[in-house]
């Protein structure tokens, strides 16, 4: 982070703290919706309740971007972007962080990791 995004950081902080009539919690994060740091206008921010539901919002955005539907998740192992219960795309979920911050991948691309990895381990027994 450049000194300059810093500033611009604290003064989202600001903006945000002023609109809510109240200083923002020390582990709240602003999220900008348009991407952009320095566009500090009113209906650019959101306030986030913490980095994880700001990286939520940076993977809806992402998602939207990608796919049109901000449900979509790019599967970890393939990078093909999917919504989660359709097909055989899952996303497995850490239970403190809310729902879709987790890694998301297709059954199939899992069992095929799963299979090649089995393998390299049994390779690497036979040579010891
Ligand atoms: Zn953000
Ligand atoms: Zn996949």
């Amino acid at each position: 982070m450049t000194v300059t995004e810093a500033s611009y950081r604290r003064r989202a902080r600001k903006i945000v703290a002023r609109a809510l009539g109240h200083a923002l919690p020390r582990k709240a994060h602003v999220h900008h919706v348009d991407g952009d740091e320095s566009n500090n206008s009113n209906n650019n921010l959101v306030a986030c309740e913490d980095m994880g539901y700001h990286k939520l919002l940076h993977l809806r955005t992402a998602a939207f971007q990608a796919t049109g539907n901000p449900h979509a998740r790019k599967c970890m192992l393939c990078d093909v972007w999917q919504v989660p219960g359709t097909g055989d795309m899952v996303v497995v979920t850490r239970s403190n962080r809310p729902s879709g911050d987790g890694r998301a991948r297709h059954l199939s691309c899992h069992r095929q990791y799963e299979a090649q990895r089995r393998g390299v381990d049994n390779q690497s027994n036979e040579s010891v």
